[in-house]
């Protein structure tokens, strides 16, 4: 057990591992399949309770309060099983209960930030929600999420606007009592199954970053238009959304007007240790598959295990993992005690997502020829690890925010 959790994680981490050894099974999923397999897999995730942890106790969640630790602890379980699970449960796992203080520091970084540093961004989905929602939108949205009854998404990244979030061009006019939203939104997750999205778009465009607010947009709204499915190296349902005067009644902004780019950013302290934990499930996958190899295949008349060559790989692989799940549950401890965790989750993020590619590699490296036959576990975690790299801030935005935050000091 790693430092940093509670007596009751080991526990919770179990239970999820054996669920996930009987219950999930990764197929090829490809073609129109991903869709389907996606929406069964959060309906599943939901019966078998794991989504409960998405949401507080009084929006229908299992403990009185939202931990990253826990959050940590089943993406590792669930991403060692099979990605697009994991990646299935960070989209409703994002629905948590932000602090306020963190909320409000959060912003005053963004709004005296260059904006290179704008760059800073992700996909967190519902919590965006928690952060600034009414009590009546929590209550309508947060309870079918945590039930598995019910998907969400995030619209962000635009064909022109990706780390930089500057560049979103989609536009809220306000009129009357509604606001219409026009605009195109690229790698859009969980886009046609989703039933609420939250929208970014500016408010007022001459003030960049600073005038980019928030929107809940059914998935129903005759607005919303689902274009081409775009389809990733790893099974992951995700598509390009247009807006065409996609009108949305002013009770659904979220927050204020000009709020978007505050609840877009406060989110991130708690996201990137997640993505981290995926990441060491992802790399303990890699290491367990390469020891069973390595054991019992021969080479020279010896298990590759033997020779001292593949040794040292193992001892790479093992030691950059033990030092990736350190950073991980430092990080997501850091910000369920309420300290300032920016520095650590963008090190946790950056480390374990680079660390796991490094191991994955190397994991299919000890297998050979055999590592890159379809659908084996190392040649399926090769694709699935690198997204890790990219969503929610890639790596080279991960280093710019730890190097602010080092040379703030
Ligand atoms: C699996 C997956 C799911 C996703 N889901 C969603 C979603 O649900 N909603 C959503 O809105 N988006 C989503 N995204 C999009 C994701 O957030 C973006 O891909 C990401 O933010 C990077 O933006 P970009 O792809 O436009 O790359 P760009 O920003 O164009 O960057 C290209 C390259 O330039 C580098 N770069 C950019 N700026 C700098 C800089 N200042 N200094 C140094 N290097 C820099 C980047 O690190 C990168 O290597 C998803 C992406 C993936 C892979």
């Amino acid at each position: 057990m790693p430092p940093f959790l509670e007596p009751d994680h080991p526990e919770l981490g179990a239970r999820a591992r054996a669920w996930a050894e009987k219950n999930l099974a990764p197929g090829r999923d490809d073609g129109a399949e991903v869709e389907k397999t996606a929406a069964r897999l959060v309906a599943e995730l939901g019966r078998a309770g794991w989504l409960a942890y998405v949401a507080p106790g009084e929006f229908g969640g299992a403990r009185e309060k939202i931990s990253v630790r826990d959050w940590c602890v089943l993406r590792e379980e669930l991403a060692f099983a099979w990605a697009l699970a994991d990646a299935m449960f960070a989209v409703q796992a994002l629905a948590h209960r932000q602090r306020l203080a963190a909320m409000s520091r959060a912003f005053e970084r963004a709004i005296t930030l260059p904006i290179s540093y704008h760059a800073e961004r992700g996909s967190g989905r519902v919590v965006r929600i928690m952060l600034a929602g009414t009590d009546a939108q929590k209550r309508r949205l947060l309870p079918p999420l945590a039930r598995g009854e019910a998907i969400a998404a995030f619209a962000m990244t635009e064909p022109k606007a990706g780390s930089d979030v500057a560049g979103i061009q989609t536009r809220a006019v306000r009129r009357g009592g509604e606001y219409r939203i026009d605009g195109m939104k690229s790698f859009v997750s969980n886009a046609g199954l989703a039933g609420s999205y939250v929208v970014f778009a500016s408010t007022e465009p001459e003030k960049k970053s600073k005038g980019l607010s928030a929107f809940l947009v059914r998935g129903d709204n005759r607005g919303l238009v689902v274009k081409e499915k775009i389809r990733l190296l790893s099974p992951h349902p995700i598509a390009v959304v247009a807006f065409e005067e996609c009108v949305v009644p002013e009770s659904d902004l979220l927050g204020r007007e000009g709020d978007g780019i505050k609840i877009a950013f406060a989110a991130f302290d708690a996201l990137r240790p997640t993505v981290g934990a995926a990441a060491v499930g992802m790399a303990r996958r890699a290491l367990a598959e390469a020891l069973g190899y390595s054991r019992e295949r021969k080479q020279f008349d010896r298990a590759l295990a033997e020779f001292q060559g593949i040794q040292f790989k193992l001892a790479d692989m093992a030691t950059e993992l033990e030092a990736s799940r350190l950073l991980v549950y430092q990080a997501a401890w850091n910000y369920d005690r309420g300290a300032d965790g920016k520095k650590s989750a963008s090190m946790a993020k950056l480390f374990a997502t680079e660390a796991a590619q490094r191991i994955v590699d190397q994991a299919l490296q000890i297998h050979g020829g055999a590592g890159l036959i379809s659908g084996t576990a190392v040649a399926r975690l090769y694709d699935d690890v690198r997204a890790l790299r990219i969503y929610e801030g890639t790596s080279e935005i991960q280093k710019l925010v730890i190097a602010r935050e080092l040379l703030k000091a």
